[in-house]
């Protein structure tokens, strides 16, 4: 019998796949899975993959699942400059986290009781009483904080991604639509601001027309905030047990993004385990150089100011093609 610590997206995806061979039984802290995130709307990042996405998810064990595709990206610059970035096939897809029918977390889960995955709620274990340890970040370098709207009334195919260090220090403010349902987050790296973060929230949301805009006559459904941590651990394999997801570390330093490494890193924790190979030499080979990266363009956000970001988005002109959008920045952060 395999023992996981967390239902998160991590701990969902390993129990997924080891149940296709193993007992499985995943102990959740919270009363519900996917309560962690109440609903609201991720999204996960397409372009500059080797396959659509949605290819990766099925290989995961992720099926089913409601997404919706998203052809452009709305940038902005501290002064509201914006550069609008496009393309044919999608730049991102948006889901939906949380508890609710629609759900990635609700997805999975699915799929681990169709295959008899026990589930104990309400239950919270430490780390020497299971094998996988999928039970989220344990330290904090990023923080989280947004809104979620209802009855929003926003383009489906758009993200708006906003750099203001007032608001957002060293991070950057998204707008992601699901339907009638838009979360609009600050996402700030750092941490001697942490505590002002709600303020800035609210005060953004004051300031920006068009953040207000997007949310006029919408409903308020709820606030979230949540930290997040990203390293790149020397290894994901300690003391006998499988670390995965943001318990491992595994979220790409330079946004933010976790849902992709949770993933990939629950699915190749569970083949090692099946297959008897070697858990770090999987993780390192398939995405060990992107977290790399992330760390390198991290450093560079750090010390980004307002100013370079008004140049940034100047020099992508009103509108530009994602492939000449990725090599005009590549070489802006060089
Ligand atoms: C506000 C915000 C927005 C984000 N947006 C995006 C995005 O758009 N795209 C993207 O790719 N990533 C995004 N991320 C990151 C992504 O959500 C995370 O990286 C991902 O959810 C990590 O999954 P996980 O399963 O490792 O951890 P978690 O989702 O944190 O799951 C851990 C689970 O373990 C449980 N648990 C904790 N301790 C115990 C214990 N001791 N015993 C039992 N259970 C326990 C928790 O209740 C939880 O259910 C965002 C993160 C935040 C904070």
């Amino acid at each position: 019998m395999i023992r996981i610590g967390g239902a998160g997206v991590a701990g969902l995806a390993c129990a997924a796949n080891l149940s296709k061979s193993e007992d499985v039984t995943v102990y959740e802290k919270a009363h519900k899975v996917g309560s962690r995130y109440r609903q609201s709307v991720l999204a996960f990042r397409n372009y500059g993959m080797t396959r659509d996405y949605v290819e990766e998810l099925r290989q995961v064990g992720v099926t089913g699942l409601k997404i919706r595709k998203i052809t452009r990206i709305r940038k902005y610059s501290p002064s509201l400059k914006c550069a609008e970035v496009h393309s044919d096939n999608p730049l991102f897809y948006s889901v939906f986290r949380g508890a609710n029918s629609h759900s990635i977390d609700s997805s999975l889960h699915q799929t681990c009781i169709k295959n008899g995955v026990k589930f104990v709620t309400g239950s919270e274990v430490s780390e020497s009483d299971v094998d996988v340890v999928a039970i989220g970040g344990r330290e904090t370098n990023v923080l989280g904080y947004g809104t979620t709207y209802e009855n929003a009334c926003v383009e489906q195919d758009t993200i708006h991604l906003f750099y203001d260090n007032r608001y957002a220090p060293k991070g950057y403010i998204y707008a992601v639509p699901f339907n009638s349902v838009l979360t609009v987050g600050l996402v700030c790296f750092d941490k001697d601001q942490f505590l002002n973060v709600p303020r800035m929230f609210d005060n953004l949301m004051e300031n920006n027309p068009v953040l207000s805009g997007m949310v006029e006559g919408a409903d308020r459904a709820h606030y979230f905030q949540n930290f997040a941590h990203y390293e790149i651990p020397k290894t994901a394999y300690r003391n006998g047990k499988h670390y995965v997801g943001e318990a491992a570390g595994f979220l790409e330093p330079s946004k933010g993004f976790g849902l992709r490494y949770a993933l990939l890193s629950g699915h190749l924790a569970a083949k090692s385990i099946l297959e008897k190979k070697d858990y770090d030499l999987l993780w390192k080979a398939a995405f060990g150089s992107e977290l790399e990266e992330g760390m390198r363009m991290r450093r560079r956000f750090q010390m980004m100011t307002n100013d370079d970001y008004e140049h940034l988005i100047d020099s992508f002109g009103n509108a530009i093609e994602i492939g000449e959008y990725v090599k005009r920045k590549d070489n802006a952060f060089r």
